[in-house]
């Protein structure tokens, strides 16, 4: 696959622009703040060392080298537009999430001085719409890219990152936080927004 002669892949690529955007404007403000509690072990660099590398730069190799070009299959047409439709939703939710948790932010699993619980915006309904809105751009990625190593270089690790660190996250929560977590989990969906 060469990008020039793939439309879907260019505005892959300027989704990922906009994507890696977001985060670097709303984690800029995070850098340096006091933390109260960090829970980084070796199981939790484990998967930021396979998630981030995997996810960032197989897709660039993809897009700028024929290096990966051996692993191309070929996708219904209706497919990368639909991609392009789920992107768009990965992209807003992504920007939601990060505007309504603020300084609460945190690339690992991590309680800052000051941590606010935040239950208001996308976390009305939703305990993880970052994770949500990760899972559902790696899905567009899949969409996009016709490539069996670049298509689901983002979905297989993240899964895998997400299926650990989930259950964790909760449970550090539910220590600094308590009841009042605790009383957030019944009303909240972990991905799917839960409106009963
Ligand atoms: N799991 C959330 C947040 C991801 S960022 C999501 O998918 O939207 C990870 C950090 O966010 C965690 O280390 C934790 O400190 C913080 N966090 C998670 N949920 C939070 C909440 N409801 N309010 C405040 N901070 C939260």
């Amino acid at each position: 696959m060469n990008i020039i002669q793939h439309p879907w892949a260019v505005i892959f690529f300027v989704g990922f622009i906009i994507y890696t955007a977001i985060r670097a404007r709303y984690a800029r403000p995070t850098r340096g703040l006091e933390r109260t509690h960090r829970q980084v072990d070796k199981l939790e660099k484990a998967l930021l060392a396979l998630v981030i590398p995997s996810s960032l730069l197989l897709p660039l190799l993809y897009l700028f080298t024929p290096l990966l070009w051996f692993a191309d299959y070929r996708l219904p047409g209706f497919v990368p537009p639909m991609g392009a439709a789920v992107m768009v939703a990965a992209i807003w939710l992504f920007w939601r999430s990060h505007a309504d948790l603020g300084l609460n932010w945190s690339a690992t699993l991590e309680i800052r001085k000051d941590h606010q619980l935040v239950t208001r915006g996308v976390y009305r309904r939703i305990r993880h719409p970052m994770y949500a809105s990760i899972f559902l751009f790696s899905a567009a990625q899949a969409m996009m890219l016709p490539n069996w190593l670049a298509g689901f270089s983002a979905l297989v690790p993240f899964t895998l990152l997400y299926l650990i660190r989930r259950p964790r996250e909760e449970q550090m929560m539910c220590n600094i936080f308590g009841d009042e977590y605790r009383a957030y989990m019944q009303h909240t969906g972990r991905l799917i927004p839960r409106f009963w």
